[in-house]
């Protein structure tokens, strides 16, 4: 079986300070318009991908696509840089209070983990190795906001990344939004949604279950 893990709101809590400060400062670096961090907020960027949350904000500030697109790239790596240099600068981000145990007990029986998240992946993979997440994902797997602009684009990037072959009803996503849910939908495979981040267990109810906690993932896991 092949988990794949979202990060804001799943595997980590909190607020992504330092995240949407990188965002916004390379946005006014790359583009020269004057991005804030409410900006960012306004997106209601829970479950979006970086990029998707870039294009919102840069499309209220009147930048036409084809200027985003043609410096997108270059966005990216600017931001990843600043992240790394308010890295002290911000509170670290917390991991879920059962997210260790979790991932042990699945590696244990054996499960492969991967993460699927919108985060740019330098900025996603400093966040998880912050909370003392990092050693549980291997390099050169999962799917990042940096590789593509849709979410959906990300399930199917990291089943192709991941060590073995799974078939559908062996890849199971875990996360916190609408978005995560519909992500999964969209590669045919399952969702338990957690009801730790922005939304409610009402909101998340087109997911196949959903738990409080990401212990409560794992007990329908092992069903
Ligand atoms: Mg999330």
């Amino acid at each position: 079986m092949l988990v794949l893990f979202d990060i804001d709101g799943t595997l980590l809590h909190g607020a992504p300070e330092g995240h949407a400060h990188a965002m916004a400062d390379a946005m006014r670096t790359v583009w020269g318009v004057p991005v804030v961090l409410d900006d960012v907020w306004a997106t209601q960027p829970a479950g979006r991908t970086d990029r998707e949350i870039a294009r919102l904000v840069l499309r209220g500030h009147s930048v036409a696509d084809v200027a985003i697109d043609a410096c997108m790239r270059e966005w990216i790596d600017l931001a990843c840089r600043v992240h790394a240099q308010l890295a002290n600068a911000h509170p670290p981000p917390v991991a879920a209070p059962d997210a260790q145990a979790v991932l042990a007990s699945l590696k244990g029986q054996g499960v492969e983990l991967a993460l699927v998240t919108g985060n740019l992946e330098k900025i996603g993979r400093a966040k998880v190795a912050a909370a003392g997440l990092g050693a549980w994902f291997a390099t050169g797997e999962g799917g990042f906001g940096s590789d593509a602009e849709l979410r959906a684009d990300l399930v199917k990037l990291a089943r192709e990344r991941a060590s073995g072959r799974y078939p559908d009803d062996q890849v199971v996503v875990i996360g916190d939004t609408p978005r995560d849910i519909a992500a999964a939908r969209a590669d045919g495979v399952r969702v338990i949604a957690v009801t730790t981040g922005a939304h409610d267990a009402g909101a998340l109810a087109g997911a196949d279950a959903v738990a409080p906690h990401l212990t409560g993932a794992l007990e329908i896991l092992d069903r």
